[in-house]
């Protein structure tokens, strides 16, 4: 079932209003430049929202690559939340329908929906990538996340949302305005740390629905039409989860660069948290695991043979 006009609208807001953020910051910043500071705050959030999306929503919530202590796992699930994504239980039952009918009938956000010709890849590249949100077939949270809904400190963190997502927005500028004192300064710092941090992070994580579902090679088997895939240029941005195709051969693995110079910084982050004994039973990459679904020849082509009922 397609959201309703009301959710639509919030949808588009969502989509929208970072996006604005985007643009506008650039026109502004055209020939002035833009602070040191600006930058290394929206870093900042940048990595903790990230990571709250990769390592708390994605690899943890939603697919058990670890445990964690209860403090950590409010943590992570809040920290998710500050990527104004949604709120955990509607992410993680939405992904785990992903992976159940990957690239098949029944996929959110698969970039094959509409075929394979060179037009109706581009309309599914747009599709998988924000089209979905607008369109896409919902996931009832009591069929794909019953385990989120029994817990009552994930049931409090996905009521809090909507005012996470808030502080999310007005954080950096009161920042802004403590480092500045300006109202000039605390604008600023709302726009860079804010709106574009989430509009950058929003496109980053679209785009392992979209791109690493189109281009990049697949070294690792997939079942049935899965066809997720490697795309190395984005994995530092997406702290890792650009390994996409080792993720749908192994979605429990609580690592997805297992390869040399594979970069995964959202593995490193939960190794952190092992050692410090806040998280334990890490899935670890087992290597006779890997290897037997190490394709001898990486498949490289983008051209697939099915096409998705819409
Ligand atoms: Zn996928
Ligand atoms: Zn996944």
């Amino acid at each position: 079932m397609a959201p309703g006009l009301i959710g639509q609208a919030v949808t588009g807001l969502i989509v929208v209003g970072p996006l604005g953020g985007l643009v506008w910051a650039v026109a502004t910043a055209w020939g002035r430049g833009l602070s040191l500071m600006n930058l290394l705050v929206a870093c900042a959030f940048y990595v903790v929202a990230g990571h709250g999306i990769t390592v708390g929503y994605h690899r943890y919530l939603t697919h058990g690559g670890f445990k964690a202590l209860r403090p950590v796992r409010i943590g992570l699930a809040a920290a998710g939340c500050l990527a104004v994504e949604g709120g955990p239980i509607g992410w993680v039952a939405l992904h785990r329908r992903h992976h159940q009918f990957s690239d098949a009938e029944g996929d959110p956000h698969s970039p094959y929906r509409f075929g394979t010709s060179p037009l109706a890849q581009l309309r599914g590249l747009v599709y998988s990538h924000v089209g979905w949100l607008f369109s896409g077939p919902a996931a009832q949270p009591e069929i794909y996340a019953p385990d989120l809904l029994a817990d009552r400190d994930i049931q409090r963190i996905n009521r809090l949302f909507p005012l996470i997502a808030a502080i999310s927005v007005l954080a950096p500028f009161l920042l802004g305005w403590l480092i500045t004192g300006t109202l000039a300064g605390a604008l600023s710092m709302l726009l860079w740390a804010g709106l574009v941090r989430i509009a950058v992070l929003h496109h980053v994580t679209w785009s392992v629905n979209s791109i690493c579902h189109l281009v990049g090679r697949r070294p690792f088997r997939t079942h049935g039409r899965d066809r997720a895939r490697n795309f190395w240029p984005l994995a530092i941005i997406s702290m890792g989860e650009s390994w996409h195709n080792l993720h749908h051969a192994d979605p429990t693995c609580a690592r997805h660069g297992v390869d040399r110079f594979q970069f995964d910084s959202s593995a490193r982050l939960i190794r952190w948290l092992e050692l410090a004994a806040f998280a334990s039973d890490v899935r670890w990459p087992d290597q006779d695991r890997i290897n037997s679904r190490r394709r001898a020849q990486p498949l490289k082509s983008a051209t697939s043979d099915h096409t998705i009922a819409a």
